[in-house]
């Protein structure tokens, strides 16, 4: 099942009101590019790299940065501390922390710690909101809207928005919102 028939119209529009809000908070307007450090700095998480965090067991920390296969976790939830996979590209970077950043704000738990990295286990279905959510935070339906209307290609409104072109077409698919070619 894609994510989108697993998710009901009602979380996405809920989705879509805690990106207007959280950037409504910073006074960044929709068609604005919003930066995972700057939402991450007023939340008040702290983001490290594997080797930057503190008493990080060394069987664990050389496991996170030999592995692309992981994206980003929350270690801690009070202070929030968020770590991310340095190998991973810049826009790439943006969504794994987007994502971390949706579970903090849709106050998922999680459901247990991988016993080789460390890192939290979570419900597939919260991984599916988290996507979901941070991909509007990217990428708000009405900032999408405003790039298309203004008649800006896929490749601009991704380097706009700081995102992957693979998260420009996906927000395209999930609010109808067709790209201009
Ligand atoms: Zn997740």
């Amino acid at each position: 099942m894609s994510l989108i028939q697993s998710l009901p119209p009602e979380f996405r529009q809920r989705c879509e009101a805690i990106a207007t809000e959280q950037r409504s908070l910073l006074r960044v307007r929709a068609f604005e590019a919003l930066s995972a450090d700057t939402l991450a700095a007023k939340l008040g998480a702290t983001l490290f790299t594997p080797d930057q965090v503190p008493n990080l067991e060394p069987e664990q920390l050389a496991v996170l940065l030999a592995s692309d296969g992981w994206s980003g976790a929350i270690i801690s939830d009070r202070p929030l501390w968020i770590v991310y996979n340095p190998r991973h590209a810049p826009t790439r970077r943006e969504s794994n922390l987007m994502h971390e950043i949706a579970h903090v704000l849709l106050d998922h738990k999680p459901v247990g710690f991988d016993p080789v990295t460390g890192l939290p286990k979570r419900k597939q279905n919260n991984e599916d909101e988290a996507t979901y959510l941070g991909g509007c935070l990217q990428i708000p339906k009405r900032g999408l809207l405003w790039a298309t209307q203004r008649k800006i290609l896929l490749p601009q409104i991704a380097v706009h928005f700081g995102a992957s072109e693979a998260m420009v077409q996906f927000r395209s698919n999930v609010t109808d919102v067709p790209l201009k070619c």
